[in-house]
């Protein structure tokens, strides 16, 4: 038997693979923390396809965070002013299906609702869906992915008649042209970053474009970086395709025979002529030429987003938008080329599988589609329309109906809303007004727990075994290889457990975690996410796998587009009704909440290297917290210059909303008249340093994310009394 536990990094949506080992074993040196406590053994699986044995700072540290910090039992209250007290499993059990119960038959199903997260294991995440839309009948379900990629979701739905990144990472070694926007891929992704960047550095052929307000490291690495002016995104992209139509770049057979709408986006195209664009994006005609010269004459061209095209009030058109240039230029269905969404989170593509969000249904299934609820109500054994058809409340919605008295009960479970959250100071007032709030996390405290009536202690990755998908849709299975501390337990059995003591005890009867992943997988059978001929057993057995992974010898014909696992579309026939990928024809809105005389800077927010979101593990990891001491905001020298602010000096940031205070960081990297701060620091980690207490909840009309990349606010230099001592973790207040 191995001495290693094969599983995958359950931070960020490359999902390196990694292995793990016990503190000492078979007389080896034990591996300590830097405090010489002793710890796991982490390192990356050079057998697993993604990452090849590479991991980052945050994936080779994790051990460290394992014992921190944890949430051990059960605890409550009965309100938010009062100490918690400990109590059983049984009686915190009773206690959360009394008071579903009550608020089910008083205010009715819709007023309960989950806010869950991309961290969950697709069991995890399974198990919640058959609870909440199936047995509660609410489909108030949504996870912290809202925030993170559903725009992604929504322009893949709108394009290509279905949801699914269509490349694979293997692309990044075979393509001429890696065109990346709003990713800060080094620092958010690096081994998907690493791979491509070796791969660029050895063939100077090959070109990399990056797109971005903020020259970061991976704008360093780039042949152009366009430092576009925030919300001129659809403005750059659509100057790009009338660039190629100037210069009959395009692909006519490919438009004509496997797209709709062209004309439409066409005649769109028409208003974006180079001098309008450069303008507009505050660049030069000549980058604008070179961008379009470069699209044009590769022979494969992969690009490349996450958060800064996702986190946007017009998210879906930008999405829509990139993708149009694939379409123009035939770039999809072939090796190097495609339009590649990078997940934020480990398992966010296993949410969007197993229907995790308020709009979605297990197996790539939209709550919206009569069809689809049918299905899911028979495989489910449920009454013909009991799953609601209406899609549930989003994220947001969630905090505007704590507001309105229309939440009776809000479920938070692996994610800190009290920090991720935009416009935080109306979100944590919305959370104090919660009638009953249940927080289900492995660890204590978080910022979320203040705001919570009933502590849930959740085992974590390591402690459970369950399946994650990456963001080139490769399925691992992460086994368990130790306990959960003290009476911790996996989301999926607490879910279940309560949805027994409902009733529903042969919905729940599973007694391992195999039988819920078996379960799920049926739901994907004829569905562009066939994993039917994916089980732990074979996981196991035979490592990660794409999907589309149909069971063998079916006799049927799967996704028309899924001959094999690696990449989509293949076939250059897409799941819309006509077969025929579609036209996004938008033109650029801009900013929902642009700068202007009072409020005159953009703020941009974003992630640092070593840090995790809001830092509830990697804030207890010496080596990261090193790396990443405090919170700071980048001005350019010409904004500082004009301001008075000198580097290290104190800004209070001032937005519609609330302010912060940061010591400046004056630097070239950012352009002139945004400002950067990074969106790691919650009120645990530092006073008054909380990057969403300035972020506003505008959204995409289409994806419901918020904007959470963008928004105005204003300056102040204030002087240097405040120390780095407002940087060490306030545990006085927990
Ligand atoms: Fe983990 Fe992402 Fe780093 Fe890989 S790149 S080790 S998945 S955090």
């Amino acid at each position: 038997m191995s001495e290693f536990t094969k599983t995958q990094c359950p931070y960020c949506g490359v999902g390196c693979g990694l292995e793990v080992s016990p503190p000492a074993q078979y007389g080896k040196a034990t591996h300590r923390d830097s405090q010489g406590t002793p710890i796991w053994r982490v390192r990356g699986d050079k057998a697993h396809p993604s990452s090849q044995g590479m991991v980052c700072v945050k994936g080779a540290t994790i051990a460290e965070s394992l014992d921190k910090n944890r949430l051990h039992y059960p605890m409550v209250r009965d309100s938010l002013d009062q100490e918690f007290r400990r109590v059983s499993w049984d009686e915190a059990f009773d206690l959360i299906a009394k008071r579903l119960q009550t608020v089910r038959f008083t205010q009715g199903p819709e007023a309960i609702c989950m806010y869950g997260s991309g961290q969950f294991q697709t069991e995890d995440y399974y198990i919640a869906q058959k609870l909440m839309k199936g047995c509660l009948g609410s489909n108030n379900f949504d996870a912290n992915s809202r925030l993170c990629m559903s725009s992604a979701v929504s322009g893949y739905i709108q394009s290509f008649g279905s949801d699914g990144p269509p490349c694979c990472y293997e692309d990044l070694e075979l393509t001429d042209c890696a065109f990346l926007i709003g990713t800060n891929t080094a620092e958010c992704h690096p081994i998907i970053f690493n791979r491509l960047a070796k791969y660029h550095k050895k063939n100077r052929k090959v070109k990399m474009v990056v797109v971005d307000p903020r020259r970061t490291p991976t704008a360093e690495a780039a042949d152009l970086h366009l430092a576009i002016r925030p919300g001129t995104d659809i403005d750059l992209l659509n100057g790009i395709a009338y660039l190629l139509m100037r210069w009959n770049y395009i692909e006519p057979s490919f438009i004509e025979d496997c797209t709709s709408n062209f004309p439409a986006y066409a005649e769109v195209l028409r208003h974006y002529a180079p001098d309008i664009v450069a303008n507009r994006c505050g660049i030069s005609v000549a980058d604008l030429e070179t961008a379009a010269r470069y699209w044009g004459q590769s022979q494969r061209v992969l690009s490349l987003w996450s958060m800064g095209v996702n986190q946007s009030s017009e998210g879906t058109a930008k999405v829509r938008t990139i993708i149009n240039l694939h379409l123009m230029t035939g770039q999809i269905g072939k090796p190097g080329a495609g339009p590649f969404s990078l997940t934020g989170q480990p398992n966010a593509m296993g949410g969007r599988e197993a229907g995790g969000l308020a709009h979605l249904l297990p197996g790539y299934r939209l709550v919206k589609n009569p069809q689809h609820r049918a299905e899911v109500e028979d495989f489910w054994g449920l009454k013909p329309g009991q799953i609601s058809p209406n899609p549930g409340l989003t994220a947001w919605d969630m905090i505007t109906g704590l507001e309105d008295g229309a939440v009776g009960l809000l479920w938070i479970a692996a994610t800190n809303p009290a920090v991720s959250m935009p416009d935080l100071e109306r979100t944590k007032k919305a959370l104090l007004r919660s009638p009953f709030t249940i927080y289900q996390d492995a660890y204590y405290p978080t910022e979320t727990a203040a705001y919570a009536h009933v502590l849930l202690p959740a085992a974590q990755w390591g402690e459970k075994t369950g399946v994650m998908t990456n963001s080139e849709r490769t399925v691992t299975l992460c086994q368990a290889f130790r306990e959960p501390p003290r009476e911790a337990k996996p989301d999926w059995e607490i879910f279940a457990e309560v949805g027994r003591r409902l009733g529903f005890v042969k919905e729940f009867a599973f007694t391992n975690s195999a039988e819920v992943y078996a379960e799920f997988v049926q739901l994907t059978r004829h569905r562009p996410c066939n994993m039917t001929g994916i089980s732990h057993e074979k996981l196991q057995a035979q490592g990660p796998t794409q999907w589309p992974h149909p069971e063998q010898n079916t006799g049927t014909r799967e996704h028309a587009s899924s001959p094999s696992g690696k990449r989509l579309y293949t076939d250059l026939r897409f799941p819309t009704p006509d077969g025929r990928a579609r036209f996004g024809a938008y033109h650029s809105r801009g900013l929902a909440e642009p700068p202007d005389p009072n409020y005159p800077f953009v703020l941009t927010t974003g992630r640092l290297y070593g840090h995790w979101h809001t830092q509830t593990r990697t804030g207890r990891v010496e080596k990261i917290r090193q790396m990443h001491p405090e919170p700071f905001i980048e001005i350019h020298p010409r904004d500082a210059a004009r301001l008075n602010i000198t580097d290290n000096q104190w800004l209070e940031v001032r937005s519609r909303r609330g302010k912060a205070k940061f010591p400046a960081k004056v630097t070239k990297a950012i352009a002139p008249g945004t400002v950067f701060v990074p969106m790691h620091w919650g009120a645990l980690w530092a006073n008054e340093a909380e990057a969403n207490a300035l972020t506003h909840p505008e959204s995409c009309p289409d994806s419901l994310q918020p904007e959470l990349k963008a928004c105005a606010v204003q300056l102040i230099p204030i002087s240097a009394e405040v120390t780095l001592k407002n940087y060490q973790l306030q545990s006085s207040q927990w």
